[in-house]
C-alpha cells in the first residue's frame, strides 16, 4: 500500500505527510489530496483554460493528487443544465486540455464521476426513490430498472473516456446524498424491487457501478470511492452497512476510499468553521478494521501539523484538503520546505467557496481572491518599484500591503491599533471562529518576509502623509507615490434616547472584554455581527467546545447501530439570557451565508435566545431597553421593556474616511478600499478582494 522512503530522504518537517503513497498503479509523492470541489468553471467550454490554470497552480503547489469537481456521466445526472460532463469524444478533447496542463506542471489529477440524482438542479433528473429533494425545486423521475442499468453503464463509459483523456484516476461520488448515496440509504431508497429494501439490494447499484467501471479501465488504473461514512440524516446507513459496503468495494476493485461526511440536507454541520478540526476522522479510522486499501480522511483538516498528527495515529493513509488548497495552492510546498507559518490557512468560512457554489456563482476564496481567477488576477513583479503607503491594517490594508510588496513595491503600513487585523481580530474572539486567528498569523508572517515596514500604534494624519514625516525614509524618499486608504469602519451608534446610558456598549467593547457584562443582555441588530455577538454572550469565557460537547450539542450519536448516527441534540445551557432585536419584520439572519446561516440560526435557537423583529427602539434607561412592536403593515401593536443589565449595539458600521478628502485635494494618488470605501454589505471577502485588486493594478 505504501512505498516507504529511506530514513535519509524522509521529509524532516512532516515525515508521514511526505511519504509517497501507492494507489494501484499511481504513485503519489505525498499524502495531500486536494478533494473535489465544484468551482463553476467545469460547466462551460469557454472556461476550460481557466479551469486548467486553476488546477495547474495547485499542481505546481505540490498537491499529491488533485480531484476535480464532479463531472456527470449522463444528462440525467448533471448538477444543473449543461453542467460539466464526460460522455463523449468531444468531452475527452476538452478534458485533455486540463490533464495536459496538470501533468505539464508536475501534478496528478483524478476526475470525479457523479450522478446528482435528486440533488440535480435540472428538470431531467432521475433518482432512486420517491422522496423529493428538500434543497432543489424540480421533481424527479423514479428510476426504472432500465434507467438504472443505463446509468450503471454510463459510469463505465465515462471512466473509460476519463482514462483516455489522461486522468490518473477516477473517483466515484458515493457520498453527500448524491445518487449512489440515495440508493444506499433507506432515507431516500423506498424501492421494493431488487434495488431497495435489504442492505444487499440497496448496495447493489454501487456494486454494479464498481464492477462496470473496473471492466472499462486498465487493471492498474486507480478507482477511488468517495464513500459516505456518516450520512447524518434520519434513516441513514448504520455502521455495519457502511463497513460491509467498504469491504465489497475493495473486493470488486476499488483501490482507495476517500471518506465523506454528511448529506447536503443534514442538520449537523460538517464543514463550517465552528466544527472542531478533524471532527470526523474517527469515522475514517474505524474503517481501518474493514479494508486494507488506502483510506483518505476529510473535513476540517486544514493544517499540515494536524494532518501529520492524523497520519501518526496510523489508521489513515492520506488526508483530503479541498478548501485549504483554494486558500493556498502552495500549501504542500510550503509544508514540505518547513514554511508552514507562511500558509494562508482556510478558516472554514465558506463565504467565497460553498456559498458561491450554492447560488450558482463561480467559486473563489475569501482569503485568496485569485482562486478561480488565476489567469486574470495576477500579481506579477513590477518593473518600477513605487513607494506605497497603506493606511489601516484590517483585512483590506493587509491584503493590499502584502500583495503590493510581493510585486516588489516598497510598502509602509500604518495602523492606529497596537496590533494588526482590524475588525477581523474581533471576529476571531467569537466562539467557533478561532480559526480567524490563522489569518492574522499569516499576515504577520507575510509582512515580515515581504519587508513591509509596519508602524503599529500610529494613527496617521493627512499632513504626515503629505509632508513625508510618517515614513521611515527621509527627504524625497519619504514621499509616497501611492496611498491606499484602508481605514475601515467604526460601529454605528444609533440615535436612540438613552444611548449614552452606562449599560450600553458597542460590540467591540463587549467582545474585546473592555466592559463587564451582566446576566441579561439585549442585542440591538441581528446582522452577521449581531448573531456572532449573541453566540459570544451565551457561552462562558472559554467557549471552544471540545469534540464531545460539540457532538452532544448537535446530536451526533455515539451508538454505531443508530442509522445515520443522528440523535437528539443536548445543548449546553446558555450562560446569559439574551434578546436579539431588529427593526425589520420577519425571520432574523436572512442575510447570513447560504451554507452557514442555518448553523447560526440553529445555535441561537438552541441557546434559547428570544428573537424580536419589527421593533422600534424607544428608550434605554435603568429599567432596560424599551421597545415598540409592530404588525406587518408597520402599525404599533404593543410596547415592551426588556429588563436587561446591558445593551450591546450591533447596528452596522460607518466608514472611516477622514483621510480621503484632504489627500485627494492635495493631488495625491489615493485608492480607497474595504470598509473605508463602502461600509454597507462589507465583509472580509470584499475587503481582501479589493486589497488584492488594488495591488495588482499598481503599475
Ligand atoms: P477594518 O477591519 O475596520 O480595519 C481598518 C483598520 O484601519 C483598523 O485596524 C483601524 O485601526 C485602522 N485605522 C483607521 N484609521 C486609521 C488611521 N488614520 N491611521 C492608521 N490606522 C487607521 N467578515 C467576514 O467576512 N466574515 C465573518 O465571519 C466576519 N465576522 C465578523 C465578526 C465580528 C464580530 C466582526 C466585528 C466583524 C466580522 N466580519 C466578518 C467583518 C470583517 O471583520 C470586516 O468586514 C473587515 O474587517 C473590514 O476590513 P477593513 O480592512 O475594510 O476594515
Ligand atoms: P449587517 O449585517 O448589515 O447588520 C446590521 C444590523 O444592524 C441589522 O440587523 C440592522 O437591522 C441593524 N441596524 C442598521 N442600522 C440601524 C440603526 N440605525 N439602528 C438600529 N439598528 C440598525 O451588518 P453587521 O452585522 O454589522 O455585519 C457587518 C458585515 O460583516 C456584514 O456585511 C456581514 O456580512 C459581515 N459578517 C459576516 C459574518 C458571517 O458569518 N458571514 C459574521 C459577521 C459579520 P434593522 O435595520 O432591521 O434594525
Ligand atoms: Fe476556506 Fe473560506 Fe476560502 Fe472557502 S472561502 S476556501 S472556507 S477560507
Amino acid at each position: 500500500m505504501t512505498s516507504p522512503t529511506t530514513p535519509a530522504s524522509r521529509n524532516q518537517h512532516y515525515p508521514l505527510l511526505f511519504e509517497p503513497l501507492q494507489i494501484n498503479g499511481l504513485t503519489l509523492p505525498n499524502r495531500i489530496v486536494m478533494g473535489s470541489m465544484h468551482t463553476g468553471l467545469e460547466d462551460r467550454l469557454w472556461d476550460t483554460d481557466k479551469l486548467a490554470a486553476y488546477y495547474a497552480e495547485r499542481a505546481r503547489g505540490g498537491a499529491g493528487l488533485i480531484i476535480t469537481g464532479g463531472f456527470a456521466t449522463t444528462r440525467t445526472g448533471q448538477l444543473l443544465p449543461f453542467a460539466g460532463k464526460i460522455t463523449n469524444r468531444v468531452d475527452v478533447a476538452r478534458h485533455r486540455r486540463i490533464t495536459d496542463e496538470v501533468h505539464r506542471n508536475g501534478g496528478r489529477i483524478a476526475i470525479q464521476l457523479i450522478h446528482a440524482g435528486r440533488y440535480g438542479y435540472t428538470p431531467l433528473k432521475v433518482a432512486a426513490g420517491s422522496e423529493p429533494s428538500p434543497i432543489h425545486p424540480f421533481k424527479h423521475l423514479k428510476m426504472t430498472e432500465q434507467i438504472i442499468w443505463h446509468v450503471i453503464r454510463t459510469f463505465g463509459q465515462s471512466a473509460k473516456l476519463a482514462e483516455k483523456a489522461g486522468y490518473d484516476a477516477v473517483e466515484l461520488m458515493g457520498g453527500e446524498g448524491y445518487l449512489i448515496n440515495q440508493f444506499l440509504c433507506p432515507h431516500t431508497n423506498d424501492r421494493t424491487d431488487k434495488w431497495g429494501g435489504s442492505t444487499e439490494n440497496r448496495q447493489r447499484f454501487l456494486v454494479e457501478i464498481i464492477k462496470e467501471v473496473r471492466k472499462h479501465v486498465s487493471a492498474d488504473f486507480p478507482i477511488i470511492l468517495r464513500q459516505s461514512i456518516a450520512d447524518f440524516v434520519k434513516n441513514g446507513q448504520t455502521w455495519d452497512e457502511i463497513a460491509l459496503m467498504a469491504r465489497k468495494a475493495q473486493e470488486h476493485g476499488v483501490d482507495a476510499i476517500n471518506t465523506d461526511i454528511g448529506w447536503h440536507e443534514a442538520g449537523i454541520p460538517t464543514i463550517v468553521t465552528s466544527v472542531p478540526r478533524g471532527a470526523f476522522v474517527k469515522f475514517t479510522e474505524r474503517l481501518r478494521d474493514e479494508v486494507s486499501i488506502p483510506l483518505i480522511a476529510s473535513n476540517r483538516i486544514n493544517t499540515p501539523d494536524f494532518a501529520e498528527e492524523i497520519l501518526e495515529r496510523g489508521r489513515v493513509d492520506a488526508v483530503s484538503m479541498a478548501r485549504p488548497m483554494l486558500a493556498d495552492p502552495d500549501l504542500p510546498n510550503k509544508a514540505r520546505d518547513g514554511r508552514a507559518d507562511e500558509i494562508n490557512t482556510c478558516i472554514g468560512c465558506n463565504q467565497a467557496c460553498l456559498d458561491h457554489a450554492f447560488v450558482g456563482k463561480k467559486v473563489s476564496c475569501l482569503l485568496n481572491p485569485r482562486a478561480g481567477r488565476e489567469t486574470t488576477l495576477t500579481l506579477g513583479a513590477t518593473r518600477r518599484a513605487r513607494h506605497v503607503a497603506v493606511i489601516g491594517a484590517g483585512p483590506a490594508g493587509l491584503a493590499a500591503a502584502v500583495s503590493a510588496a510581493q510585486r516588489g513595491h516598497r510598502v509602509e503600513l500604518f495602523e492606529a491599533g497596537e496590533s494588526i487585523g482590524g475588525q477581523f481580530s474581533i471576529a476571531a474572539r467569537i466562539p467557533g471562529k478561532e480559526e480567524f486567528n490563522e489569518t492574522i498569523r499569516y499576515y504577520t508572517r507575510q509582512l515580515e518576509i515581504n519587508n513591509v515596514a509596519v508602524h503599529l500604534g500610529k494613527r496617521v494624519s493627512a499632513e504626515e502623509i503629505l509632508d513625508g514625516s510618517a515614513s521611515n525614509a527621509k527627504g524625497d524618499k519619504a514621499k509616497f507615490d501611492d496611498v491606499i486608504i484602508a481605514t475601515g469602519v467604526t460601529p454605528r451608534i444609533p440615535d436612540i434616547p438613552g444611548i449614552d446610558h452606562p449599560m450600553v456598549m458597542t460590540y467591540a467593547d463587549a467582545v474585546l472584554g473592555h466592559r463587564e457584562i451582566g446576566k441579561r443582555v439585549a442585542v440591538i441588530g441581528a446582522g452577521g455581527i449581531g448573531f456572532d455577538v449573541t453566540e459570544f454572550l451565551t457561552v462562558d469565557e472559554s467557549p471552544t467546545l471540545n469534540l464531545k460537547e460539540w457532538e452532544q450539542e448537535w446530536g451526533v450519536s455515539e451508538d454505531l447501530g443508530v442509522p445515520g448516527f443522528v440523535t437528539k441534540p443536548r445543548p449546553l445551557p446558555p450562560v446569559r439570557e439574551v434578546y436579539m432585536v431588529q427593526r425589520k419584520p420577519g425571520r432574523q439572519g436572512k442575510t447570513l451565508g447560504k451554507t452557514t446561516g442555518w448553523v447560526h440560526r440553529a445555535t441561537v435557537k438552541m441557546k434559547q435566545v428570544e428573537q424580536i423583529s419589527a421593533a422600534s427602539y424607544d428608550l434605554i434607561d435603568d429599567a432596560g431597553l424599551h421597545i415598540t412592536l409592530h404588525d406587518k403593515e408597520g402599525n404599533p401593536t404593543d410596547t415592551r421593556v426588556l429588563e436587561v443589565d446591558n445593551v450591546v449595539v450591533c447596528a452596522g458600521q460607518e466608514s472611516v474616511r477622514e483621510l480621503v478628502d484632504p489627500l485627494t485635494v492635495a493631488g495625491i494618488t489615493t485608492h480607497v478600499i474595504g470598509g473605508a470605501d463602502l461600509a454597507s454589505e462589507l465583509d472580509a471577502k470584499r475587503a481582501i478582494r479589493q486589497g488584492t485588486e488594488v495591488a495588482a493594478a499598481l503599475p
